[in-house]
């Protein structure tokens, strides 16, 4: 069975690569053919809008699915009609938007920061004298690792955020003073079944994910479990689904939602008996889903900015996984899996890794 892919990325090149191991063919569609999927699947090369292209990609797979939701409804709907896609268009053009997002998770009874929609600095204005601050201005579109926010200390940096932004349709969202940040990854097949991973424990350095870590906290889990399961189901939703959540003591807020596997799910490679890749391939393929459980304690630390040195590379054991990308500031490389027998051990392990990079910011 062949499965398209949107995309050629390393989500795409990490699904190619689990795809291999339950003997499926990964082709993904990409502007470029230099790109990190194209180590280990084919790669047809064509813009989203370049409709002979897209043709000839949907003629020559079985499925089709994404990595990245950030593409034009239409392109979805042409696909769609050529061949089965999963998850389906209502439920990405809801990813796209913070505030199609936030009214769902509303609807829903979910806990959520204060959010008001923004479309002028007269609505910036009045959002900030009606909510508390601080808030944080973020775009609808198009954001992600803290692009497209800006923070909002008091009413009078209004004008300097919308400016930021460059005045784009936002949202002011007021600042959720969390513990800490965790995600729920899930997956759902065609008759509706799902498997929830174990929450996953987030760290974040200048917006960008750096840390994940198992989280064994059975009350959380099925609290989020329970929030992950309705917007499963009303979104009709084929796939693995990424729920992105802070936690204030016992309270869960839902921040946001990816229609696609996730960077915090990395660690389920080697951290669980299913990876969210295999999981989502099983679910749009509909092979049969297992219940998921944790392996050992593991750790995901992202490689940002710069390779990682050689002293982190002879630590074993580790997985070192190489996108394949230029060094770049900001930019997401490759990552590294740490495993070991106890929470406190793998503690260590993350602590040592980071002294053995010469300064923090390297990594940024
Ligand atoms: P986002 O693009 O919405 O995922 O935001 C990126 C990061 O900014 C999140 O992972 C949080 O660390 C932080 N953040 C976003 N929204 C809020 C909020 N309302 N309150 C506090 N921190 C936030």
């Amino acid at each position: 069975m062949k499965i398209g892919i949107l995309g050629g990325g390393q989500l795409a090149q990490l699904l190619s690569y689990s795809a291999y191991q339950l003997g499926l063919e990964v082709i993904c569609y990409a502007p470029s053919s230099n790109c990190p999927a194209a180590r280990n699947s084919s790669i047809i090369v064509g813009e989203l809008d370049n409709r002979e292209q897209l043709t000839k990609f949907a003629e020559q797979v079985d499925v089709i699915s994404l990595e990245n939701e950030n593409i034009d409804v239409a392109t979805l709907h042409f696909l769609q009609a050529r061949k089965p896609l999963a998850p389906n268009p209502a439920a990405i053009k809801t990813s796209q938007d913070r505030l199609l997002e936030k009214a769902l998770f509303t609807k829903l009874g979910f806990n959520t920061a204060h959010y008001q929609a923004v479309n002028s600095l007269t609505d910036l204005d009045n959002a900030c004298e009606s909510q508390p601050l601080p808030g944080l201005l973020k775009t609808r579109r198009f954001g992600y690792d803290g692009k497209g926010q800006a923070r909002i200390n008091s009413t009078d940096e209004a004008q300097q955020a919308w400016n930021s932004i460059a005045q784009q349709p936002a949202i002011l969202e007021s600042f959720v003073d969390f513990d800490y940040e965790v995600s729920l990854i899930a997956a759902r097949n065609h008759d509706g079944h799902c498997r929830f991973f174990p929450l996953l424990k987030n760290q974040h350095h200048n917006g960008i994910l750096r840390l994940s870590t198992l989280l064994n906290k059975p009350n959380l889990q099925q609290k989020a479990q329970n929030m992950l399961n309705t917007l499963l189901s009303e979104l009709q939703y084929v796939g693995v689904l990424t729920l992105e959540l802070f936690v204030k003591g016992e309270s869960l807020y839902a921040n946001e939602m990816a229609p696609r596997v996730h960077n915090s799910g990395h660690l389920t490679i080697e951290g669980c008996n299913c990876s969210q890749f295999e999981a989502h391939l099983r679910a749009i393929t509909n092979l049969p889903l297992p219940k998921i459980e944790p392996t050992i304690p593991t750790a995901m630390i992202n490689i940002i900015g710069i390779p990682p040195p050689n002293a982190v590379l002879q630590q074993t054991p580790l997985h070192y996984y190489d996108y394949g990308k230029s060094p770049r500031p900001n930019r997401k490389l490759g990552h590294l899996t740490v495993q070991t027998r106890t929470e406190d051990e793998l503690s260590k392990k993350v602590a040592q890794i980071d002294a053995l990079t010469t300064s923090k910011t390297q990594w940024t």
